[in-house]
This record gives structure tokens, C-alpha cells and sequence, in this order.
């Protein structure tokens, strides 16, 4: 697969170099050059295809320059061992539970398959590489499990002391081994600023593999575009007219998000021929994507805390990915994308509701999503109006992590403390090792020099 920066068609790279690279060098996102089209490759997948399969399937068209099948299949094998649930909410809404993963959020599945090809890569060339990453919390730990155990990366991890939950510190400093979890006594601005003062240091850069496992990474965003085609092979959407001529309806598909790049990833599953109706963005408070579709002006601000915090983002940084696959069309984007945001009280009410009505525990992510698609949904729309999906059409939510993770959150909403999945209860009693230092670059330098390659 050639790849491409979004400010520019003809800076080009191959796939490979954007997975080590991170960001394109003009400072624009690296996204697919071309759109293949893989309709009959869909169609072909059975709705009894495993996640690996469809996974295999989808991948080996578009990485076939650099790997042959079997070792897509290798790849897979070790990126993915676990996969997406769907589960039945009610008549029209399905959820698509993203959460099965080591950490118990979506970010697992990207950042597990980054970490498999990184891994790959740096023993190709037998080098090493120590990944630097900060954390407010969620991303930090899908990084930490999904690299933990990588032959040829040693990773540190930055997080604010007493600021992230007990759960959160202990998926980071409970694994050991190659990743250094590093408590900074300071607020998560403070180690973000030490790891940037890090990758801009000379010195340190001229005698430390550095590298990031930014969320901006395309190793990241590509893995994310395969539960889509799961989720749409499981429902039949994908099976060619009967002999009759009728086609199964399309799938829309609700996405719970902050920086888009869950959703962009639909979008380049769509774009390769999946039988997409609609995406609709449920957004937060933090609605500046809403906004811009709504009054075609983008204005990004600081962003607000809300009870679905891995949304908390006022400029997200995967629109730029986003419109320059729709030929920044706005009219294209806005057929294909519709938005909406869910307040506070809204995603605590639908955590409350979807508990009470179905005995389902779901986090304040998926609460919003699930409040943004009824809403959407409802049949009182103003006379006239088209609605964003017509009746009886399935539209599945993205259920983006386990309501576990979000104990407060839930507690507020129910008044009862949610399931802990036994892999993390598990966690909260095992040895923990951590690295107390100052929030100060020189601290962070001292203890990076420490870190042996072995
Ligand atoms: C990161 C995250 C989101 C938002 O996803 P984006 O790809 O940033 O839009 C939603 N829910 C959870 C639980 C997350 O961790």
C-alpha cells in the first residue's frame, strides 16, 4: 500500500515507513493513496468468519507488497487474540463490544497490531527501539499490555501521580519486564511536556532509539477499519442480491467519539465497498465536529471534562484524516456523517436506562452513543425532515470500552458498582513496580539513560 500525507497527494511513503514514521514529514497524516475496491472480498466472507479471517481477508489485498498471506496470517494471529461480541439491545440497536481486549477498550485492537508490526520491523533490520509514551490514562495502558512482551522495544510510560484511577495504574505498573511505568509528580500537561522536551532533545536522540506509538499512527487507524467489516459480515449486510434481486439493507453504524479516528477508520471500510447507510458521530459536550457539520465552520477549542472522558478532545486531530478522504467535500461528508452530542445528564440517564431495561452494563462512551442513535432514530422528526436512518434499518453501536473501567461514572449514574473483568480485578492485587520522579526534564533524561537496551 502507498501511502500519502493529507497536506499533500505526492508525499508519498510506503506503509511501512508510516507505521515507523508516525506523522507524514510536512506535518499532515499519512492516509491510504488509493481506495481500493474490495466489495467481492466481502461478499466472499461467510457471516461465520472468524475475526482472524476477516482480518486476513481484508488485509491481504492492501498489504500485499510487503507480506505474503500466510504472514498477514502470522501477523493476525499474535495482534489479535481476542475479538469484538455483537450483542442485541433492542429491535434496531446492536452493540459491537470492542472491549474484549487486554485493556478493555477499543485502542487495544490498534494498539496491538502497531506493537506486532513494530516488533516486526525493528528484528527485519535487527534494531531496537524504546517507545516514550504519555498517558491521562486509558491510552497509556492499551499501549503498555499491547507492546508488553515485544522482543525488540522497551517502553516508558509517563503518568500523572494521583491522577489516573487505581485500575489504570495498575495495567501499566503491574506488567514489568520491558515496560518501565513512570509516576510523575506533576498533572499529565507536565509529562506531556517532558516527553515532547525528550524527542526534542539532541543529545538523548542521538544516543536513544526513540520512537512514539502516537494515536495518530497509521498502524494504528488501518487494524480499526476490520471490526467494521466484521460487524457488517456478521449481519448479512454484506451477502450479494438473492436471485430475486433483493439486497439485505445497509448497516449504519453509531460511533462513540472524541478523535475520530474510530470513525474515520469506518469511513476507509465504506470507501473500500462496505454496504455503509450512515455513520453517525456521537459526540460528548465536546462537540465541535456536530458544530462544523451543522454550520460548515470549524472551530476547535480547549476541551471540557465529561463523564465520557476518552472524549474529552476540542480539536480532533483525525478530521484532517477524515475530510481529505471525502476530497474535502463537506456535502460528501455530510451525507455520509451525521453528528449529534449527548450532555452529561443524557449519558448518565442511558447508562441508567440501557441498565434497568436490559440488565446491560455499559460505559459513558457507549452511553452516548446509544442516547445519539435514538435520538436519531426517534420518530418525531419535525415534519419534513429525512431521517438520518430510515425505519427498521439495524444500526449498530460501537460499545468502546467495559463499563469496569468507568466505575464512578457508572456508580453516579445506577447507584451500583459495575462488574470488573476477572483479567483486570486480577491486576489490582498483582506486584506493581513503578519509578517515582519529579516532574522535571532532567529527571525524565537521567532515567531514560538508564534504560538498557538488552
Ligand atoms: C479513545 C476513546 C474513544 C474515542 O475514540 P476516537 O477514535 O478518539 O474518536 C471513545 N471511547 C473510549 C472508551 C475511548 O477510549
Amino acid at each position: 500500500m502507498i501511502v500519502c500525507s493529507t497536506r499533500n497527494g505526492s508525499e508519498t511513503a510506503t506503509f511501512r515507513e508510516a507505521v515507523l514514521r508516525g506523522p507524514a514529514p510536512d506535518g499532515g497524516l499519512y492516509i491510504p493513496a488509493e481506495t481500493p475496491d474490495l466489495s467481492d472480498r466481502f461478499a466472499a466472507l461467510p457471516p461465520t468468519a472468524s475475526f482472524a479471517e476477516v482480518a486476513g481477508k481484508v488485509l491481504e489485498p492492501l498489504l500485499s507488497d510487503e507480506f505474503t498471506p500466510k504472514q498477514i496470517g502470522d501477523i493476525v494471529d499474535r495482534a489479535f487474540p481476542f475479538a469484538p461480541v455483537l450483542r442485541r439491545l433492542d429491535d434496531t440497536i446492536t452493540l459491537l463490544e470492542l472491549f474484549h481486549g487486554p485493556s478493555a477498550a477499543f485502542k487495544d485492537y490498534g494498539a496491538s497490531f502497531l506493537a506486532t508490526l513494530m516488533d516486526h520491523y525493528l528484528a527485519q533490520d535487527s534494531r531496537r527501539a524504546i517507545v516514550l509514551t504519555a498517558t491521562s490514562g486509558d491510552t497509556g495502558s492499551a499501549v503498555a499490555r499491547a507492546f508488553a512482551g515485544a522482543s525488540n522495544i522497551d517502553v516508558v510510560v509517563l503518568f500523572p501521580a494521583g491522577r489516573i484511577s487505581a485500575l489504570q495504574e495498575a495495567q501499566m505498573t503491574t506488567i514489568g519486564g520491558n515496560v518501565t511505568a513512570v509516576e510523575v509528580l506533576g498533572s499529565f500537561d507536565d509529562c506531556q511536556r517532558m516527553v515532547k522536551g525528550a524527542f526534542a532533545d539532541e543529545e538523548l536522540r542521538g544516543r536513544l532509539p526513540l520512537t512514539s506509538a502516537n494515536s495518530i499512527n497509521l498502524g494504528r487507524l488501518l487494524p480499526q477499519s476490520i471490526y467494521y467489516v466484521y460487524a457488517a459480515v456478521r449481519a448479512g449486510a454484506t451477502q450479494r442480491p438473492s436471485t430475486e434481486g433483493t439486497s439485505p439493507a445497509p448497516i449504519h453504524f453509531c460511533v462513540p467519539s472524541g478523535n475520530f479516528g474510530n470513525l474515520t477508520a469506518g469511513v476507509l471500510a465504506k470507501l473500500w465497498g462496505l454496504p455503509v447507510g450512515r455513520f453517525i458521530a456521537a459526540t460528548n459536550r465536546n462537540d465541535v465536529v456536530p458544530e462544523y457539520l451543522r454550520e460548515g465552520v470549524y472551530r476547535p477549542r480547549p476541551s471540557v471534562a465529561t463523564p465520557a472522558n476518552a472524549m474529552d478532545v476540542g480539536d480532533p486531530s483525525n478530521l484532517e484524516r477524515l475530510r481529505r478522504l471525502l476530497d474535502d467535500d463537506i456535502d460528501r461528508l455530510r451525507n455520509l456523517v451525521v453528528a449529534s452530542a449527548a450532555g452529561d445528564d443524557e449519558i448518565y440517564a442511558t447508562m441508567r436506562e440501557v441498565y434497568e431495561d436490559h440488565e446491560l452494563e455499559i460505559c459513558p462512551h457507549t452511553a452516548a452513543g446509544v442516547f445519539v442513535a435514538r435520538r436519531l432514530l426517534s420518530r418525531d422528526l419535525p415534519e419534513g425532515a429525512s431521517p438520518a436512518v430510515p425505519a427498521g434499518h439495524p444500526v449498530v453501536v460501537a460499545a468502546t470500552a467495559h463499563p469496569g473501567k468507568f466505575s464512578e461514572a457508572f456508580h453516579q449514574a445506577t447507584g451500583r458498582h459495575p462488574t470488573i473483568p476477572p483479567r483486570l480485578a486480577a491486576m489490582l492485587g498483582a506486584p506493581s513496580h513503578k519509578t517515582t520522579i519529579a516532574a522535571e526534564g532532567a529527571s525524565l533524561k537521567r532515567l531514560l539513560m538508564g534504560v538498557s537496551p538488552n
